[in-house]
């Protein structure tokens, strides 16, 4: 048969990999009138739109449902017997991924972005090599590595995506197991666990640490730990998981001193792993730390001034929006633009019920880096709209500098602290003090107010919170 030559074809940006990071920096450049080879090996949106941020919280959105239903008596609503379809939520999870992965083509191909179906490796500082559906070399000026991570399978352990699932496999399960064990108590464990718990679901957390979303900081995990514990979630800490053995009902979990945990299927969710593997970046020139993040600076640079990374194969955050984020300082810098990479005002939400979300330092990292914190916490017990929607669990918390005001972090846990989040990332970014959030009118009734309570906490002049005791 006869070989045909693979065909080379020049572009002046190459990114690798079409996820948050990668698919955000190609419009922001295709914008600006540069050609643009979008290479991707797997699915248009990558792990955030196929098996991370969407589909998971597109199930959450039922157990959201589900967690209303359950107290409708409270609100006077009178309900029969409530039972539901797993099968269909997958459905509709599935719909829900599909539909945007086909508006993400539309919009790509709308900005004449070059989509290339196939995976990417660097021959030289100047080339990759594509394999897969469309193969050929792409000859380029600059590229960006936007690879991301994968789930991180331990050997101890190995996931068999049968009884012992990570966070793709488990996406697939059609209907609900009666126990499920959780290794690892971080962003991924406790959503699951979150989201299965209501629907019934025995759920067991097995975290090596001393507690749950150690990240977070102690007074988040206190509270979700106090809040699964009474939704029935068992939380086992400072475990050791030695091994997981199948059994004919299911799998049986293996302790260092303590007693095995018996489940219907496994859920291993200990962090990701970086995909800088196979990529060649040897050939480029392009360094690794040692756990395999690309090294970066912060207009996303990697080593080799004409390469650039952005995501979580540079192992910061790996959350999507920093992804995107970077990928927009990146493509700013290839068009010589000025953008710097900031980490010091980033949201983060974790979709538990109760959500929790953070932006800024944790009381423990503000006073690590050696400042002196005013913290006010303000209840949504005490918040007349939250009274009002029977959703009074949680708080609303502001750190700040207690020489200047200025706020240097503030985290809440309760209902919708997504959105309330995105207030205090603008403050922080912003440089804000508690004075200016104290001047800001927030309408009434809104859980918005809660930041206004909490400032006011925090200068010593609460209006709906009693005094300090003198
Ligand atoms: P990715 O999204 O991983 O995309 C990388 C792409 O590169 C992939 O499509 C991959 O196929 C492709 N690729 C890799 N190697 C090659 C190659 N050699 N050639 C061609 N293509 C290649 N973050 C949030 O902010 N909010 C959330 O609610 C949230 N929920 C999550 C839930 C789960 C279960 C998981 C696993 C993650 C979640 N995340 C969430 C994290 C978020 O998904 C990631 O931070 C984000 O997707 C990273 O974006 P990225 O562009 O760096 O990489
Ligand atoms: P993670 O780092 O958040 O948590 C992993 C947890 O597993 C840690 O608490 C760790 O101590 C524990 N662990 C590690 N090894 C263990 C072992 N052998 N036995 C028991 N516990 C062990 O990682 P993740 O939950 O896998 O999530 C990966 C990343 O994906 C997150 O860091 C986050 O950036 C991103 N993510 C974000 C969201 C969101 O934004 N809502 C949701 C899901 C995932």
């Amino acid at each position: 048969m006869e070989r045909r030559p693979m065909e080379k074809k020049r572009f002046d940006v190459a990114v690798i990999g079409a996820g948050p990071g990668g698919y955000v920096a190609a419009i922001k450049l295709a914008q600006n009138g540069r050609s643009v080879a979008l290479i991707e090996k797997n699915f248009l949106g990558g792990t955030c739109l196929n098996v991370g941020c969407i589909p998971t919280k597109t199930l959450l959105a039922n157990a959201q449902i589900m967690h209303k239903v359950k107290r409708a008596g409270e609100y006077g609503i009178v309900t029969g017997p409530v039972t539901f379809d797993f099968a269909k939520m997958k459905q509709r999870k599935d719909a829900v991924v599909e539909k945007l992965r086909k508006s993400l083509g539309t919009l790509l191909q709308a900005n004449k972005i070059t989509i290339v179906q196939g995976e990417a490796a660097f021959t030289s500082p100047h080339e990759l090599k594509v394999v897969g559906k469309e193969s050929g070399w792409i000859e380029f000026e600059q590229a960006i590595v936007a690879t991301g991570s994968q789930p991180l399978d331990i050997p101890a352990f190995a996931c068999d995506h049968k009884k012992i699932l990570n966070s793709t496999s488990i996406l697939e399960l059609t209907a609900l197991p009666k126990k499920l064990a959780i290794i690892g108590g971080g962003y991924i464990g406790c959503e699951f666990a979150s989201l299965y718990a209501e629907f019934g679901v025995k759920v067991t957390i097995l975290e090596a640490l001393p507690t749950i979303l150690s990240l977070q900081g102690k007074s988040l995990a206190e509270a979700l730990t106090s809040s699964f514990t009474k939704q029935g979630i068992e939380i086992q800490t400072g475990v050791l998981v030695q091994g997981i053995e199948e059994t004919s009902s299911g799998v049986s979990i293996r302790l260092k001193d303590r007693s095995p945990v018996e489940a219907d299927l496994a859920l291993v969710a200990v962090g990701r792993a970086i995909a800088s593997k196979g990529l060649g970046l040897e050939k480029a020139g392009v360094q690794t730390s040692d756990k395999g993040a690309v090294i970066v600076n912060d207009k996303m640079r990697t080593t080799v001034p004409h390469i650039y990374a952005i995501g979580d194969v540079t192992g910061q955050f790996l959350l999507a929006h920093v992804a995107s984020h970077q990928g927009i300082v990146a493509a700013s810098a290839i068009l010589g633009l000025r953008a710097q990479m900031h980490y010091n005002a980033v949201p983060a939400v974790i979709f538990t019920e109760p959500e929790i979300a953070t932006v800024g330092l944790s009381t423990e990292q503000a006073v690590a880096a050696g400042y002196s914190v005013t913290v006010g916490r303000f209840p949504f017990a005490a918040l007349g709209k939250s009274i009002a929607t029977l959703d009074t669990d949680g708080f609303a918390e502001i750190l700040s500098d207690q020489k200047t005001g200025q706020i240097l972090g503030a985290q809440v846990i309760g209902h919708e602290a997504s959105t309330l989040i995105a207030e205090m990332a603008l403050a922080i970014q912003n440089e804000l003090t508690l004075e200016c959030l104290i001047e800001t009118i927030h309408a009434h009734p809104t859980l918005s107010e809660s930041w206004l309570e909490a400032a006011l906490i925090a200068n010593g002049t609460p209006i709906h919170f009693p005094p300090k005791r003198k």
